[in-house]
């Protein structure tokens, strides 16, 4: 045990699946946590063994991210504690069907939880990190960011939202000590699937991911400065043909004339 904090780290969606094992990690690597989720009891049980454990701070934060309300505690909470170095936003669920069975209410609820919240907590931290030139923003997005066709459109764009907010900000934290990380995982072992009606099972051998090795492959790659890490990729050459391939079209994409395959 240390006395001395590596600074506290926010991380929402702490009372299971990849958010309970970051704040074990998070504890045991000597920061204080700040967890965030609605299962108040879980975030207690949480909080009092990595207190016993590590001797590190442990503070809990109910809120439920899709009230305003609630995100606003959040919110405040990362404007005024300046021992926050770091904000993971993991909370998120998935849909249950797809795009032709939800409704509009259902499409909402997950929109609020994975790409406002994270948005908003994103740039309330990415202020005052810069503002002290210090401090990390991980962002808990999916390989399905490359992969709409894999589950429905809605979850997979909000895991792409969060790659692009990630890539976006990234870039604009260039030049400081302030660093943005996405982290992609594939499939998981974690409640998220029984949650949505789903079962990890039933995808092919191989596919899931222990939630213990998906973390740990993550805080490596942001040991690294990673900026996207996708722990499942064995070939990391293809994802750096598609990211060069995208990154090459940029002085492409917008021009006065009209490309001739669209002109009359
Ligand atoms: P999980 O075990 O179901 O954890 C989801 C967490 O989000 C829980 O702590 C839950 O806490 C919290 N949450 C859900 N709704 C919330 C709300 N309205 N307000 C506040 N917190 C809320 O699932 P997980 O797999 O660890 O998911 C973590 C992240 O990983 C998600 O963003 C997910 O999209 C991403 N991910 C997972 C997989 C996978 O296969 N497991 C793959 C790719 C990406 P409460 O219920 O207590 O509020």
């Amino acid at each position: 045990m240390s006395t001395e904090s590596k600074g506290t780290a926010l991380v929402t969606g702490a009372s299971s699946g990849i958010g309970e094992i970051y704040a074990e990690r998070l504890a045991d690597r000597g920061h204080d946590l700040i967890l965030v989720a609605r299962r108040l009891d879980r975030l207690e049980a949480l909080a009092r063994k990595l207190t016993e454990r590590t001797g590190r701070k442990v503070d809990v934060l109910q809120a439920d991210l899709t009230l305003r309300s609630d995100l606003a505690k959040v919110e405040a909470r990362l404007a005024s504690d300046t021992s926050i170095t770091l904000l993971i936003n993991n909370a998120g669920i998935s849909l249950e069907g797809s795009i032709l069975e939800n409704s509009a209410e259902k499409i909402e609820k997950i929109l609020a939880i994975n790409t406002v919240a994270p948005s908003v907590l994103s740039a309330v931290a990415a202020q005052h990190f810069v503002a002290r030139n210090n401090g990390g923003i991980i962002n808990i997005a999916s390989v399905l960011a490359f992969a709409p066709e894999m589950m429905d459109g809605i979850y997979s764009g909000t895991k792409a939202h969060l790659l692009n907010l990630t890539l976006g900000l990234a870039s604009k934290l260039q030049g400081t000590h302030v660093r943005a990380q996405a982290v992609l995982p594939g499939a998981t072992k974690t409640e998220i699937w029984e949650n949505s009606g789903k079962d990890p099972e039933a995808l092919l051998p191989g596919m899931v991911m222990e939630t213990a090795d998906l973390v740990d492959a993550a805080l490596l790659g942001y040991d690294r400065g990673e900026v996207v890490t996708i722990p499942p990729l064995h070939d990391e050459s293809q994802y750096e043909a598609y990211n060069n391939a995208r990154i090459a079209m940029g002085p492409n994409l917008s021009r006065k004339d009209v490309a001739p395959r669209y002109r009359a």
